[in-house]
């Protein structure tokens, strides 16, 4: 059994930004305002999630880490169209199995708080009193402390870091209506509100991906029968600044890496620069799900498009037209 959980923690958590991953979607999944990420060594040392959603009620909590316990699906039929995704039920399991997990939560009809903690896969939690507000807070400590082989295969603590901001962008820019905070070993790295106003919130859109280089995003529309776009693009860097590609798409809410978007983003750029530079943008986009088929990769975040060449035509031109009209 201890094995057998190991090797199914060995899918679901390969390394410190799959346990953010897991942490913060169930964060968001418990329908807070508010959710932080707190990181020690790049997640190395300690990941700490904290919201202040549902919580878990007392006679839960030793239910919550053990494996299939979900309380998310509620018939046969949800499982089956669910496994293709993954390991439902399985994350805290899994986490729990591989590290020293403390899972602390109060929800908002109990007086008081109560947690559990598991270190590794003798999984016997005892329940006892805890402090703290409505919500839940998860602490992963020491990750891989019992699987030193997979400790040695993580990468640097910069390559690691960068894995998890990456993991946390994506979520806080997939829930606009969520506040998100991101603290690194004591330090601030991002901090935003819910969305506020109508459309995309450029402010924090850019404190998102854009903040350290202190620009103003520029508006992305497409408002086609087609294809509804609401996006924000970064000025193109200047030449000298080598900075990487930060690409987030999103298909009727769910983050999407597609070939075609990105040729056509990567089109309109060249058609006003006439050259090719990185590029940091943000699109949220609508389409009828009619005209997508989405299971083309489960885990590939993938789809095809039935009407690819005008999905990809009104996307260049949408990016055409935002540079353009903010005169570049
Ligand atoms: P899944 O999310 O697929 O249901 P998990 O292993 O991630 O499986 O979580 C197990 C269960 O623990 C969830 O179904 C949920 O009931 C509970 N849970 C986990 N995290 C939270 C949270 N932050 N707030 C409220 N409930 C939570
Ligand atoms: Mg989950």
């Amino acid at each position: 059994k201890q094995l057998a959980s190991q090797i199914a923690a060995g899918e679901v958590v390969e390394r410190p930004a799959s346990v953010v991953k897991e942490l913060l979607e169930n964060a968001v999944d418990a329908g807070g305002t508010h959710v932080l990420c707190e990181i020690r060594n790049a997640g190395k040392v300690l990941i700490r999630v904290r919201d202040n959603g549902s919580g878990i009620v007392k006679e839960d909590l030793p239910l919550a880490l053990a494996p299939h316990a979900t309380s998310k699906i509620s018939s046969v039929e949800d499982l089956a169209a669910i496994t293709t995704l993954g390991f439902r039920g399985e994350a805290l399991a899994s986490i729990a199995s591989v590290s020293k997990l403390v899972l602390t939560s109060k929800t908002a009809d109990e007086e008081n708080a109560y947690s559990v903690s598991v270190e590794g896969p003798e999984q016997n939690p005892t329940v006892k009193p805890a402090a703290h507000p409505t919500g839940t807070t998860v602490d992963v400590g020491e990750l891989f402390f019992n699987t030193p082989a997979r400790r040695r295969f993580l990468k640097s603590d910069r390559t690691e870091f960068a894995r998890i901001k990456d993991i946390f962008t994506r979520i806080a820019l997939a829930h606009p209506d969520v506040g998100f905070e991101f603290i690194s070993d004591s330090k601030t790295v991002t901090r935003v509100s819910p969305a506020k106003g109508e459309g995309i919130d450029l402010r924090r859109t850019t404190t998102l991906i854009g903040a350290e280089f202190g620009v103003q995003g520029m508006r992305v529309i497409c408002e086609d029968p087609n294809l509804r776009i609401e996006g924000m693009i970064l000025p193109p860097p200047r030449e000298e600044e080598a900075l990487s590609e930060k690409i987030y798409i999103f298909l009727n809410g769910r983050p999407l890496a597609d070939k075609v978007v990105t040729h056509a983003l990567k089109e309109g750029f060249f058609e006003v620069l006439g050259k090719t530079l990185p590029i940091r943008c943000v699109l949220y986009m609508e389409i009828d799900p009619a005209k997508v088929d989405v299971n083309v990769h489960p885990r590939k975040d993938e789809v095809r498009f039935h009407e690819t060449t005008l999905i990809h035509d009104l996307i260049v031109d949408s990016i055409v037209y935002a540079l353009r009209k903010n005169g570049i």
